[in-house]
């Protein structure tokens, strides 16, 4: 392991700063979830070809709603039967180890954090869950766990049936329910994605961990800038070149591995244990 990372992890611990995981869609590759982007970025219904970037917005939820469900239930048919790999599991052990001092933001959706065990208070989901979901046109912003009466088993991608249209609506107003996921058309905000716990977390971050994600969204580069900027040191780890690997090439307090997510965070979880 990296001397400089061991030293910046025992002056977190010793200092009460931040450990923080960054994560993104690479994290998940090993459990088999596409990542919706790129050559995966497409959903084919009947004659129609839709980029993610279109169908995953408010817009085609407001004009077709029962299309927008359709791509989403066979998203939730993958994610409900995914099994947590080496990734999240060691994320979920180095919490236990680091406690408080531990904090997770995810961009991920999937809901393996949560099958691995990391806990509600330490980590961030700034894309959303869709273990829940919520009302479309906003009657309340209550979030109500995804409805366990549709089927996700071998579904027909191509249909919802009548019955399964009713539990997609909302119990207070009937309208539309939608899930509880950040889209492309809309912007982060604090009530549903937490992000002020997220950038307050970041300003007391002494090393930030950016796992798995390109870095295409703006609160994910806020986070690595905040870290930077208070003197924090900010480590990549991705098998790819990224947005974050430009950033943090010639800064001093960045650091860059060629690494597979989960070995990294198996090593790490090992000398964090050595001096816990
Ligand atoms: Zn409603």
């Amino acid at each position: 392991m990296n001397e400089r990372i061991i030293e910046k992890l025992k002056y977190c611990l010793k200092y009460e700063k931040k450990i923080t995981f960054l994560v993104g869609a690479g994290l998940s590759a090993e459990s088999g979830i596409p990542t919706f982007r790129g050559k995966d970025g497409y959903w084919v219904s009947g004659s129609k070809n839709y980029k993610a970037q279109e169908i995953g917005t408010y817009k085609m939820f407001c004009e077709n709603p029962e299309e927008v469900w359709k791509w989403f239930l066979y998203r939730k048919s993958i994610t409900e039967f995914a099994k947590p790999n080496t990734g999240h599991l060691m994320l979920k052990e180095i919490e236990d180890l680091l406690k408080d001092n531990f904090a997770l933001i995810s961009q991920n959706i999937d809901g393996l954090h949560t099958k691995a065990g990391n806990s509600k208070e330490r980590s961030f989901f700034i894309h959303g869950d869709f273990d829940y979901v919520r009302c479309g046109y906003e009657c309340s912003k209550e979030l109500y766990p995804f409805p366990k009466e549709i089927n996700l088993l071998n579904r027909n991608k191509d249909v919802i049936t009548e019955e399964e249209q009713r539990y997609l609506k909302c119990p207070k107003c009937g309208k539309n329910l939608r899930p509880h996921v950040l889209w492309f058309d809309e912007y982060y905000d604090d009530y549903y994605y937490k992000t002020d716990k997220v950038l307050k977390a970041a300003k007391n971050t002494g090393i930030l961990f950016i796992i798995g994600t390109s870095g295409a969204t703006n609160l994910p580069q806020t986070v690595c800038f905040t870290v930077l900027s208070k003197g924090g040191t900010v480590v990549e780890i991705n098998t790819e070149e990224s947005y974050f690997s430009e950033i943090l090439e010639n800064k001093q307090n960045g650091i860059i591995l060629r690494e597979k997510s989960s070995d990294f965070l198996t090593e790490l979880k090992e000398e964090i244990s050595k001096f816990m």
